[in-house]
């Protein structure tokens, strides 16, 4: 297993860096990509000293006097695009993402007013949960902003079916969401790079969040996968959690399954009618953290919605203004 802040070759001309990570989920996969006398880097790693250090000693051992021409950012989560405007800055290279993910990220990056947070406790409020909780959660503040601190003020966008020619190889852009509006994932012919979005041991988190309350982002996710089923199945998948495998296309019948069960489960316990706070006590036998709550808490929503959308759940609400859903 490659160490966090290793780097190791992967494919030809494809370089497998490992950067740490301050959770449970304690790495995450970024790609350096071999460009003749440049460096296309796909994903950055979190804006933490640590990280950047990894960076300048990579770079400066493993790939001395190589231009970083290109900045590509899977998505807009911190863990992937935290030093965008670090390594773009530093190397005068733009940052080339889908703009949905663009435009999330600045927007979230540089949003302090006091609707977020307005929003946000209204939303939970509606899911279920007291009044305590959510001062906890005010308190929190945008927790994204301060974990990114700064995105690239400008871009180059990436749009479904382009081609990026880098080191020889094509690679087409597959625009996918679901785990986020429209994560930028690259095919060539010998391997795939799919961000978060098919993952080799855990699913990836397919949520609901204050901004978009009625979104479906499962039925998203989960009809995302046909132009992956239609890559050649002995491709090497490179994953930013886990380690590259093959077997793509198994995997992807383990994840929809893994969904369908998790579907099942979630109209069994809306027999009665539920509140999403409920639904966490029912479907989670360990407690959870406040952070674990508000994952857990938009991944049972978005089942809810897609259940929903199947027209096999109804909703409620009630005179408090809690949401309560029960199985058609
Ligand atoms: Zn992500």
């Amino acid at each position: 297993m490659l160490r966090t802040g290793d780097v190791c070759p992967i494919a030809p001309g494809v370089h497998w860096l490992r950067m740490p990570l301050p959770y449970r989920l304690n790495h995450v996969n970024l790609w350096i990509l071999e460009d003749g006398d440049a460096l296309t880097l796909v994903d950055t790693g979190m804006n933490m000293p640590e990280s950047r250090e990894i960076w300048e000693r990579v770079l400066a051992e493993r790939f001395p006097g190589r231009r970083v021409t290109r900045v590509i950012g899977t998505h807009y989560h911190s863990d992937h695009i935290g030093l965008a405007a670090w390594l773009c800055e530093r190397f005068q290279a733009p940052l080339a993402m889908s703009r949905a993910e663009w435009l999330t990220a600045r927007c979230l990056g540089i949003d302090h007013t006091p609707e977020l947070l307005a929003v946000q406790r209204g939303f939970y409020r509606r899911l279920g949960y007291p009044e305590a909780w959510l001062d906890r959660l005010d308190a929190v503040g945008n927790a994204y902003a301060g974990k990114v601190v700064a995105v690239p003020p400008t871009l180059r966008r990436l749009k479904d079916g382009d081609t990026l020619s880098i080191g020889g190889r094509s690679w087409r852009v597959i625009l996918a969401g679901g785990h986020s509006p429209a994560m930028a994932c690259l095919a060539a012919d010998d391997a795939v790079i799919v961000g978060d979005h098919i993952l080799p041991s855990i699913t990836p988190n397919v949520s609901i969040y204050p901004a978009e309350p009625e979104s479906d982002p499962l039925g998203d996710y989960l009809s995302s996968f046909a132009p992956f089923r239609e890559l050649n199945p002995e491709v090497l998948v490179l994953a930013s959690h886990g380690r590259p495998f093959r077997g793509l296309h198994p995997r992807i019948d383990e994840i929809e399954a893994h969904h369908e069960e998790r579907l099942a489960r979630v109209a069994e316990v809306c027999r009665a009618p539920t509140t999403v706070v409920e639904m966490l006590d029912a479907l989670f036998t360990q407690g959870l953290t406040d952070h674990e709550r508000v994952i857990a808490s938009g991944e049972a929503l978005a089942h809810v919605r897609h259940l929903q959308a199947r027209n096999e759940i109804s909703e409620r609400r009630s005179d408090d203004g809690v949401l309560r859903f029960v199985a058609a």
